[in-house]
């Protein structure tokens, strides 16, 4: 049975707008999801009926509120088949994950000469983090480069391990939309005794993601992308790596004692979230588990490889539009393209004339598109809720703007 998108679509408030007198099509996925009403209810009712501040009060309402966000997180690690819940630290997003490892696992592990391996195609979340870390301890930052279909290219990996203490990559590229072969590069990496984390925030949202299965040291998503509500984002980490990381930051909830001139810290995953938290968006995000759970991220996953395939035969119909990246099947359900002579910015505005979101820029992924001699792109990208008809009125529209440019 494949994914109902008609009735999936029913439980989105937003997809019912108009822009500009017509229907709203929202294709900027990779940047940041719509939300079901369960997300949205399930946020007004915490607020309406259970909130109070967490792990402190000795009150109903603050139990209550503790054992909605503790259970959130007990959903989380169900969902990635994490090992146990002491695994999963809630962070704000991807790029304070990806910091606080670079921070306190970094600082403590990393030495002048050691290498830090990254990719060529790589969000700047993943990218900034490493270099100031470089900077602090006098590090080495190698890039594994990609081919002309935006495939990761690793006849050199042996080599670029060597002296490498972490290696840091995206599960699937935000640019090229490119699946990488993560347990093949982890494979290589364990042998070298190189640590891995992976970014996961354009996974996690599309197919079945296992840290068990993949063996990862580390994995950051964010929940905006998922269904769920910003402001939060998800670290796992190794229980037994974490445990001997020093805390990101420094606050409340964080410390078991405070002492005039020093402190001692909170247990895992408490030793990370320093400070009030997102707690009604931790219930958020509980609810958005249990909403893309229900339908099962195998069909959803086949869902977005339909959008892809089908989008990518369509565009090729629009002339003077050239894309990036894989062919189809090496993707998530995503697609980036430009037009030589026409500015993405331009093409954006005309589509969005037409009530379709899509994204124009670099994507925060500046040095791929300087390899790639380009500036910006356009980016379509989809989602559970996209449906074929709402591609064929996004090749229309681009269509329409390579004519109205053209004139
Ligand atoms: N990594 C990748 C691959 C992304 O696509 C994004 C967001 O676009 C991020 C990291 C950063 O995520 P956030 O802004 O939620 O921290």
């Amino acid at each position: 049975m494949p994914l109902p998108v008609e009735t999936i679509r029913q439980d989105f408030p937003i997809l019912s707008r108009k822009i500009n007198g017509y229907p709203l099509v929202y294709l900027d996925n990779a940047a940041s999801s719509q939300k079901p009403k369960h997300v949205i209810m399930a946020m007004t009712a915490f607020y309406q009926a259970s909130y109070a501040n967490i792990h402190r009060g000795v009150y109903t309402i603050a139990e209550e509120a503790t054992e909605l966000y503790e259970s959130a997180r007990e959903h989380i690690k169900n969902f990635v088949n994490a090992r146990a819940s002491q695994e999963i630290i809630f962070t704000r997003g991807t790029t304070e994950s990806i910091n606080l490892v670079a921070r306190s696992w970094g600082d403590k592990n990393i030495q002048a000469g050691d290498v830090i391996l990254l990719t060529e195609m790589e969000h700047h979340s993943n990218i900034v983090p490493w270099q100031l870390l470089a900077e602090r301890k006098k590090a080495r930052l190698k890039y594994i480069p990609f081919d002309e279909k935006g495939r990761l290219n690793l006849e050199n990996l042996d080599r670029l391990l060597e002296g490498c203490k972490i290696t840091a990559f995206t599960l699937a590229s935000n640019t090229f939309g490119t699946k990488n072969p993560a347990k093949e590069i982890i494979r290589k990496a364990r042998a070298k005794g190189t640590l891995v984390l992976l970014d996961a925030a354009q996974a996690v949202p599309h197919q079945n993601v296992d840290v068990v299965d993949l063996d990862c040291d580390f994995l950051a998503f964010s929940s905006h992308k998922m269904l769920g509500p910003t402001g939060i984002g998800i670290l796992y980490g190794k229980k037994e790596l974490l445990e001997k990381m020093d805390p990101f930051l420094g606050g409340g909830e964080m410390i078991k004692t405070v002492q005039w001139d020093h402190s001692t810290w909170n247990d895992l995953p408490w030793k990370f979230e320093a400070g009030t938290q997102s707690i009604a968006e931790a219930v958020g995000l509980k609810a958005a588990v249990d909403y893309l759970h229900h339908l099962g991220l195998k069909k959803i996953a086949e869902h977005e490889q339909s959008l892809v395939r089908y989008a990518m035969e369509r565009l090729h119909e629009v002339e003077g539009l050239t894309m990036i990246g894989p062919p189809a099947s090496e993707r998530v359900g995503l697609v980036s393209f430009y037009f030589k002579d026409i500015h993405p910015h331009d093409v954006a505005a005309v589509l969005d004339r037409n009530g379709i979101c899509v994204r124009a820029g670099h994507h925060c992924t500046m040095p791929l598109h300087k390899k790639l001699g380009l500036e910006a792109t356009v980016r379509a990208s989809f989602y559970l809720y996209n449906a074929k008809e709402e591609i064929d009125l996004l090749i229309d529209a681009l269509k329409e703007a390579a004519r109205f440019f053209r004139k």
